[in-house]
């Protein structure tokens, strides 16, 4: 077992916004919290305080209070932190749902989490109040941030409330009470080690408590300029920006969504000094003739997390930009920073994932039998591969209504097991080697197999199917499908990959599809992913 390198913290406890936005001093209300990327508009901690305040009293007029879940489907803008905080403030519990997704997706997540109020901008209306009329939201419970100017014809736009009308009421925050230890602050989705999204309990406390880890290891301070382009989202923007960056009262940069030349240029533009990545941006970052083109000096440290980074590819991206690249990981289940690099480590090979975080410990065991690997001493030998485990004040409460979820995934002494191979060495770096469960990250974004199978044998055509993830020419993780075609009937690879693509959000498209005689199943009917990633790699060219 090891227990992090740092000194433990202490954890407060508060709520987020307590923990967040109280005992500020005058200096600290007058600095910058949020730059808008697009417009360059900004917004003061003074400002935001202000209007978190404003919204969590109107929220609390309408009745919304410790009892609601309220969905929240926007990308990045200014006024996300206003909805996220106030809405936390008012006591509510914040259900983020991914920005790309289809109106059946956002309508299973609003189900399934038991949310009665939407949060979105106006691009998004026509998928928000499409999911929202499937799980009965009313008009007047789906708030619109920048507001709708009269109603399309088709009658979208229709009686809404927006965050101006709400913000223009003036009313008070309300008093309230409930248990950070206990009481959920969010419910972001994930699909864990196998099966569709499930809602992720995190509590006031979870929050807090990774806020407070992440100062201890990240060196993260007042006067730095932080682009925000990782989606708020999902729990790394969640945390790292929308809570840890303001805790340090840094300034957010944010950016809808990730353009390259527009990233380039909100970074060069508005001098940002810390760049939180995902590794396809560092792909960019290291390889685009474009970026030469920008002014990136600004720039002091890429943090690269949600997916491997290659050490090679970190290297040529701190040599292009003089900057430092470190990497993190984590995992929404542990809300979700459990390990990183310290910045002034520049002794620690970028491949790995460094330390863990002040107050956490972890185990490396073998899958098979749970006995943990042997650390071997020395500096250069690393222990044989084997799941990570992880302990800690950030670790979930569980998934919602799902026990048998939650167990397969927290045992009995408060270990999570990540489902992910890792090794790790005796001077407590670890390193992300393999992941045993089924999950896809693509570009960082989740894709779950179970999703993908679901839509592929919805096709009459297709008699089976099964999902795994491969990598692409530049080493990133893209999902393939294996198809077993209904005999008689016949099927080209385009026709499948349209099929899923007219049925999930763009990231979860299938990009490469194999016809296969039969998926290999288990006697229990399951499907063997080890068997095709072991044929995969049997198939795969040598280097
Ligand atoms: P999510 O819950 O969407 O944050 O996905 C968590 C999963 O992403 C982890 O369980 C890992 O499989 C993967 N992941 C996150 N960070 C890293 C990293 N630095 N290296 C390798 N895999 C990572």
């Amino acid at each position: 077992m090891a227990h992090s390198p740092l000194p433990d913290v202490e954890i407060p406890d508060a709520s987020i916004y307590d923990f967040l936005f109280t005992g500020l001093d005058e200096q600290q209300l007058d600095e910058i919290a949020l730059i808008d990327g697009t417009s360059g508009a900004t917004t003061s901690y003074r400002q935001l305080i202000a209007h978190v305040d404003l919204f969590a009293g109107a929220l609390a007029a309408r009745g919304v209070g410790v009892d609601d879940v309220v969905g929240v489907l926007c990308p990045n803008v200014p006024a996300f932190a206003t909805v996220f905080h106030g809405l936390l403030r008012a006591g509510a519990t914040v259900t983020t749902i991914n920005s790309l997704y289809t109106p059946d997706e956002i309508e299973n997540q609003l189900r399934d989490a038991g949310a009665h109020w939407l949060i979105t901008v106006s691009p998004m209306l026509p998928q928000a109040e499409a999911a929202a009329a499937r799980v009965g939201i009313p008009a007047s419970q789906l708030i619109v941030l920048d507001g709708v100017g009269e109603a399309a014809a088709d009658g979208v736009g229709a009686g809404h409330p927006s965050l101006a009308q709400l913000l223009g009421e003036g009313r008070p925050a309300p008093e309230v009470s409930f248990d950070p230890a206990t009481h959920l602050a969010v419910l972001p989705y994930s699909s864990g080690t196998t099966g569709r999204p499930k809602g992720v309990m995190l509590t006031h406390r979870n929050l807090v408590a990774n806020v407070s880890q992440c100062s201890a290891n990240i060196s993260l301070a007042a006067g730095d300029r932080v682009l925000a382009v990782l989606p708020f989202f999902h729990i790394y923007g969640m945390t790292v920006l929308l809570n840890f960056a303001l805790d340090r009262r840094a300034a957010l940069v944010t950016m809808p969504k990730f353009d390259l030349v527009e990233f380039l240029r909100v970074i060069s533009e508005h001098r940002a000094t810390w760049v939180f990545i995902a590794p396809p941006i560092a792909v960019a970052l290291a390889k685009h003739p474009i970026v030469d083109r920008y002014d990136l000096s600004s720039v002091e440290v890429v943090f690269s997390g949600a997916a491997p980074l290659d050490g090679a590819l970190a290297e040529a991206v701190a040599a292009r930009l003089g900057c430092t690249v470190c990497q993190g990981y984590g995992m929404t289940e542990t809300s979700p920073v459990t390990h990183a690099i310290p910045v002034d480590r520049t002794d620690i090979d970028r491949s790995s994932v460094g330390i863990l975080l002040a107050n956490t410990e972890a185990r490396v065991v073998d899958p098979e039998t749970g006995a943990d690997v042997p650390i071997t001493d020395g500096t250069d030998s690393w222990s044989e591969p084997g799941e990570l485990l992880i302990r800690g004040p950030q670790v979930m409460q569980g998934y919602l209504n799902n026990p048998d979820a939650t167990a397969a995934m927290l045992d009995a002494d408060g270990w999570l097991h990540t489902g992910d191979i890792a090794t790790m060495n005796d001077e407590g770096l670890f390193r992300i080697v393999d992941r045993l469960k089924e999950l896809i990250k693509y570009k960082g974004y989740q894709v779950a197999p179970a999703v993908l199978e679901a839509v592929l044998l919805e096709h009459p055509a297709i008699a089976d199917a099964a999902v795994i993830g491969v990598h692409d020419d530049d080493g990133q993780e893209i999902p393939k499908a294996f198809v077993v075609v209904q005999s008689g009937a016949s099927l080209d690879a385009s026709e499948v990959m349209a099929h899923v693509a007219a049925h999930v959000a763009p990231h979860e498209k299938v990009r490469r599809v194999e016809f296969i005689e039969a998926i290999p199943k288990s006697s229990s009917g399951k499907i063997l992913r080890k068997d095709l990633r072991a044929r995969e790699q049997a198939a795969a060219p040598v280097a």
